[in-house]
């Protein structure tokens, strides 16, 4: 009798044993649904082995062989396995990121938008050509890049031209971009840049059945090219060439709950079992990724000037926040550049730092501010709605009409939001015609696009917007940038806030003139010495990673070091104070009995301390190498699991990138 071993998609770290009925046939990679409990799982064969170590009366059969869906490749059960292993998360859960959503079959689809141009192919310029060249070496073999180019250097046309290269050579390619960026105006644009090439197009907001399409496409070899957010990362692609990661230093790619996976890193090691180059692109590389090419591990390719004629980079200016004839926070040399630029018929961006600038409310007669009954937050102001919202859970409430406290009748929204600066500049500029972009005024399908197209047809005078304006688009008539808000990120305590601020600020001053027209950044600040802006007017990444990373390396942060945050949050703070001294203390046990080099922290706050009614706490573990990290770590979960504290819940991050 064959035995199957299955991961199922169950929080446990064990395969778990069937037997194969006669008449179902399976291969290593076949989905299959099995009952585990009363539930019936879909689960995909790990291993087919001669017998089990369960006695045989108590093994179950499994159900059925799942139909119309070809086995997982080797190296995408090789992935779920080393994710599983590195991240510490259930294998079954790992193995279940690569299936697509269980619905009926259908032929296998892809994407034709034939004729969608409107856009001028140019020619490769001498750096592009250089990039594409050095990042496929002959023969083909696992070789990491790092593409670095300025905001309008052309790093896509590099990518597709790389990508062509290949795809006329019978191969898949397969480009990863952040969540934002993956717009039906991304893919038009591939698909107008690449005539006749086939092109899946895979992220989590396709509904099942058009997810699990283009998911065949891929599995199938039908597609030629794949694009999508982190979860494509896990495609089964039988010819696969080239990966590409663009913008690889985006949060998004690193997934936060469920399984804690970083697709970037989980795409250098699929490069490297597929022995197939990879090329990792931004304008602002992650302090990892810059490493790595500065230690010669990465081929390091600059793209320094735009790609466009004439386009030059932004001038970027810092201008003081508080100066006298400021207006709602705009300051009197962001009034005359807007004007400026309205009296010549130019676009302008006004561009807010949201975080942690969302307007809340406050009552200036007795000091009373609108906080969120179940977290250690402030509630939001949203005018619209005529709504006060919590931003951490789902908490909310009408805007009072006087203070809960003392009765005062005239409360105050504290905080520059859209909303007040979009009033703000509605009455100093009368005559402009002003569209705010922001999840309010964008929750609307479709109201996205149709406000980027007012935007292109030049309908639009001032927008006003948040992160979601920040990439990607390109507006040849924007020739003013004005940064709002942006100094507090610098009050952050996370080490990678600066990092993440002058990113921002590179993609945001990135949207200046971009077209013919030179364009102008200013940027509203009180730390106009501070390096992160030194190095933005100076066009500079290069002194300040340089900077960064000494920084990094005197505190032996990462990419010096290597992290693996507990969080745990409970109901009662004594349960949650229990659980992690206890995980501190037997992590120290565990370091201390290896000789590890880990270092275990005390239990620590978390940054929001509590969230919907839960108290919410951590411990660091952190070490210089990161082979003794791995090594301590499934020790440390397997003492995690046994602590009795049935009431924690409990999650470990390894590699985090925030410490929320
Ligand atoms: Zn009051
Ligand atoms: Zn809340």
């Amino acid at each position: 009798m064959a035995i199957v071993r299955l991961a199922l998609p169950v929080a446990a770290h064990q395969l778990f044993d069937y037997w194969l009925p006669s008449g179902l046939a399976v291969a290593l990679g076949s989905a299959v649904i099995a009952k585990i409990g009363r539930r019936r799982l879909a689960g995909v064969v790990a291993e087919i082995i001669a017998s089990s170590e369960v006695a045989p009366e108590r093994l179950l059969p499994i159900d059925e062989v799942v139909a119309g869906i070809p086995p997982l490749p080797d190296d995408v059960c090789a992935l779920a396995r080393f994710v599983a292993a590195y991240y510490q998360e259930p294998i079954g859960l790992c193995f279940a990121q690569a299936l697509p959503p269980f619905v009926v079959a259908r032929r296998a689809a892809v994407v034709s938008v034939p004729g969608a141009t409107g856009l001028v192919k140019h020619a490769l310029n001498a750096d592009q050509r250089t990039a594409v060249s050095a990042v496929l070496p002959q023969p083909l073999e696992f070789a990491p890049s790092l593409v670095q180019g300025v905001t309008g250097s052309g790093k896509t046309e590099v990518y597709l031209a790389a990508a062509a290269r290949l795809i006329a050579a019978g191969r898949q390619a397969l480009l990863l971009v952040p969540e934002i960026n993956l717009t039906p105006q991304l893919v038009e644009r591939i698909v107008a840049a690449l005539p006749g090439v086939r092109t899946a197009v895979l992220h989590s907001r396709l509904a099942a059945g058009e997810r699990r399409r283009q998911w065949l496409a891929a599995a199938t070899g039908d597609a030629q090219l794949i694009v999508g957010t982190r979860l494509a990362v896990f495609a089964p692609l039988p010819r696969l060439g080239l990966i590409v990661v663009d913008e690889e230093q985006d949060a998004s790619f690193k997934q936060q709950e469920g399984v804690r996976y970083h697709a970037r890193d989980v795409a250098i090691y699929r490069a490297r079992l597929r022995d197939v180059p990879i090329v990792l692109g931004s304008a602002t590389p992650s302090l990892e990724s810059y490493a790595q090419a500065t230690r010669g591990r990465y081929r390091w390719l600059k793209l320094p000037q735009r790609a466009v004629l004439q386009a030059a980079l932004p001038e970027v200016r810092l201008v003081p926040n508080r100066a006298s004839g400021s207006v709602e926070g705009i300051g009197s040399a962001l009034q005359h550049a807007i004007a400026a630029r309205l009296a010549r018929n130019e676009q302008v961006l006004l561009f807010i730092n949201r975080r942690g600038y969302a307007p809340s409310l406050l009552c200036a007669a007795c000091g009373w501010k609108a906080m969120c009954p179940r977290c250690d937050a402030r509630l939001v102001v949203h005018r619209d709605a005529g709504r006060l919202r919590c931003h951490h859970c789902s908490h909310a409430g009408n805007i009072p009409t006087a203070c809960p406290e003392c009765g005062n009748q005239d409360l105050l929204p504290l905080g520059f939001g859209t909303q007040r600066l979009e009033r703000a500049v509605a009455e100093l500029y009368p005559a402009a015609r002003i569209v705010r972009v922001d999840r309010d005024s964008t929750r609307r399908k479709d109201s996205f696009a149709a406000m980027r197209n007012a935007i292109a047809a030049g309908e639009v005078d001032i927008m006003i917007g948040t992160q979601m304006l920040a990439k990607g688009h390109d507006f040849p008539r924007l020739t003013l940038v004005g940064v709002l808000g942006a100094d507090n990120a610098l009050y952050s305590g996370e080490f990678r806030a600066t990092e993440r601020l002058f990113t921002l600020l590179v993609q945001v001053s990135g949207r200046a003139g971009r077209g013919a027209l030179a364009g102008e950044v200013l940027v509203q600040t009180d730390f106009a010495d501070h390096p992160v802006y030194a190095a933005l007017v100076a066009h500079d990444y290069d002194r300040f990673a340089a900077a960064l990373l000494a920084e990094r390396k005197s505190l032996g942060l990462p990419p010096f070091a290597h992290l693996a945050l507990l969080s745990a949050e409970a109901k009662r703070p004594a349960a949650l104070d229990t659980f992690l001294s206890t995980a501190a203390t037997r992590g120290r046990a565990i370091a201390a009995a290896h000789g590890s080099e880990c270092e275990v922290f005390s239990p620590v706050p978390a940054a929001l301390p509590r969230r919907a009614n839960l108290v919410r706490a951590q411990v660091l573990a952190q070490s210089p190498n990161r082979r003794a990290l791995q090594a301590f770590l499934p020790l440390w979960r397997d003492e995690l699991e046994r602590i009795e504290e049935r009431s924690v819940r409990w999650s470990l991050d390894v590699d985090p990138i925030g410490f929320a």
